[in-house]
């Protein structure tokens, strides 16, 4: 994916507020406000830089994707893929909201638990699940787990001690238009069984005693902006044979930019079930997987300008980056930004983090109006990824998440403290 450069002409206020949670508005003075509360309180409040969610947009999300789902095929759920945004008050708003839960591997499943997700409701993956952690998911009662390799039937077949429902993950051979780092469908992919293997799996699953093989499971990659892979990603699992469910996926893509435009939730649903209709059974139960394109929209991350280094090309540099953000840096996403005090207009700036690598950059040549140190700058549409990759270089604190909603904001994640950086290490 190429770093896109920010458009001709300066976009209005309207666009630029459009990469925001609906809802988001501006005050008199021009001042972002996020779930009705204002960028400035927030900054004072909890220090940046902070992760903003607008809790109102997350629900929206979450019923626009459940509801779409059950008026289309009535049998089917919707497993939010916690790894965009593992937090245990992510995992407990979305399970007020009727989802299922995917997890990968022990320490999601632990976040789950804690988040008072039903055990039931999860779909447990992983390329590369130890014993201990499928021991953890069969003791926990995970409703289903995802097979995706050969061992994980023997590891599964040692362990289990009444009956487990497992999936099948299938490599179907289909490469989207994404980040070669987010595709996962093509062939020679490190995730699931090609084809072959996949009978092969399903064969030996069919004849077990313990493990119940309850369907399969398809997921070919991330930030995918057209329908077209997942229709064929439909017709690939039902070559298969006949199931209870067929799991899938996720990887609709998020609007991150202007240029952006990825299918509506009701399009891409409308694609899925299309294709479903034709070549999957009637009763069968579809379970989709929806990640980022359920919470990047209604993320916001609030920087402060620590200084601006005129030259050419003229720099604003803030208080985070690649620790906060690693999603330029792995995928050259393309985020925008504004001044969160003056949104909109402005001239080309490089928004860089603090970090010590020239690749810390969070928006190139993006339109800021007259940023000065101790401005605040809001970059949209970071819900999905960036807090579960968030991380320490150079000593950063990651981040808190503070939810919004009606005017009011609680911190659900607090600031790291440097206590907090010596806290695992042994005299
Ligand atoms: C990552 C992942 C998802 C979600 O992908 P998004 O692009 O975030 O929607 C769904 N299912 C599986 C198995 C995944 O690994």
């Amino acid at each position: 994916m190429s770093v896109a450069l920010a458009p001709a002409a300066p976009p209005s206020q309207e666009a630029l507020l459009g990469l925001f949670p609906p809802g988001t508005a501006l005050t008199p003075t021009g001042e972002l406000l996020i779930g009705g509360c204002r960028v400035t309180d927030l900054a004072e409040r909890f220090g940046t830089p902070a992760l903003i969610v607008d809790e109102a947009a997350l629900r929206h999300r979450a019923r626009r994707y459940a509801d779409g789902l059950a008026a289309r095929w009535e049998k089917s759920r919707v497993a939010f893929a916690s790894k965009a945004f593992p937090c245990t008050a992510v995992y407990r708003l979305l399970a007020e909201e009727g989802l299922s839960i995917d997890v990968a591997g022990g320490g999601e499943l632990a976040l789950a638990l804690a988040g008072g997700v039903d055990p039931a409701s999860l779909v447990v993956h992983g390329n590369a699940k130890t014993e201990a952690e499928l021991r953890m998911a069969m003791e926990a009662g995970a409703g289903l787990i995802v097979i995706d390799n050969l061992d994980d039937i023997d590891r599964l077949e040692r362990i289990v001690t009444t009956e487990q429902p497992v999936l099948v993950r299938v490599t179907p051979g289909i490469r989207p238009d994404t980040h070669a780092a987010v595709s996962t469908g093509q062939d020679g992919s490190k995730f699931g069984l090609p084809l072959p293997q996949a009978r092969e799996a399903i064969a030996r699953l069919r004849a077990s005693d313990r493990l119940r093989l309850d369907g399969v499971h398809v997921h070919i990659g991330s930030q995918i902006l057209d329908t077209d892979p997942f229709a064929r990603a439909v017709e690939a699992v039902a070559g298969l044979g006949t199931f209870a469910v067929y799991d899938l996926g996720g990887g609709l893509g998020a609007r991150y930019t202007y240029g952006d435009h990825p299918p509506t939730i009701e399009e891409y649903l409308d694609t899925l079930v299309g294709t479903a209709r034709k070549v999957l059974p009637s009763d069968a139960e579809i379970i989709i997987e929806p990640g980022r394109s359920m919470v990047a929209e209604a993320g916001v991350t609030l920087y402060r300008v620590v200084t601006v280094k005129y030259g050419e090309p003229v720099f604003a540099a803030v208080d985070g980056g690649m620790a906060d953000n690693l999603e330029v840096a792995l995928h050259g996403q393309r985020f925008e930004a504004t001044v969160a005090t003056r949104v909109g207009g402005g001239a080309p700036h490089h928004l860089v983090g603090r970090h010590c690598e020239s690749g810390d950059t969070l928006s190139a040549d993006v339109l800021l109006r007259d940023p000065r140190p101790g401005d605040l700058i809001a970059v949209p549409a970071t819900g999905a990824y960036c807090f579960s990759l968030s991380n320490n270089y150079n000593g950063a604190l990651r981040p808190p998440v503070v939810f919004c909603q009606n005017g009011q904001a609680r911190a659900v994640v607090r600031r790291e403290t440097y206590g907090d950086l010596t806290r695992r290490d042994l005299p």
